[in-house]
């Protein structure tokens, strides 16, 4: 696959457009199949940017291990969001409060902490641990 950036002469919009070879892009402008994605006008010029090639067998690979990764991740999340109490941003003042106040929870916590917040945490002898976290978002 080759990525083009191509321009509107008429109407000066620039987009990508993706095409099997440059030999195809050729063809496409020979036989006026290529137009403009908002005016459709046909004066549609290849610019000069260096083209983008993506070898599919690699992209493929590395979006299947992805997904493998990010489902793993989800398992992990979901096993941690149901057995522990998500605490946000005060993670370390309720790390404290139960290594402190000897506070017995049935669940343990999870949040956010700064890398200050956990080397002070680790100075004073409270346990914390560190996990890759995917937002929701992000799928
Ligand atoms: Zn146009």
């Amino acid at each position: 696959m080759i990525k083009y950036r191509l321009c509107c002469k008429n109407c000066k919009l620039i987009f990508d457009s993706w095409f099997a070879t440059s030999k195809e892009y050729d063809k496409l402008k020979k036989k006026k199949l290529l137009n403009c994605h908002s005016c459709n006008s046909l004066k549609v010029e290849k610019t000069l940017m260096a083209p983008k090639l993506i070898n599919n067998k690699f992209k493929n690979n590395s979006q299947k291990k992805l997904q493998k990764l990010k489902k793993t991740m989800k398992k992990y999340q979901n096993f941690i969001k149901k057995n522990f109490d998500f605490v946000g941003e005060n993670f370390s003042q309720e790390a404290r409060s139960i290594h402190y106040n000897d506070v017995k929870k049935k669940k343990g916590i999870y949040g956010t902490a700064s890398k200050k917040d956990l080397k002070e945490l680790r100075e004073e002898g409270i346990e914390t641990q560190i996990i890759p976290w995917i937002e929701d978002k992000n799928n």
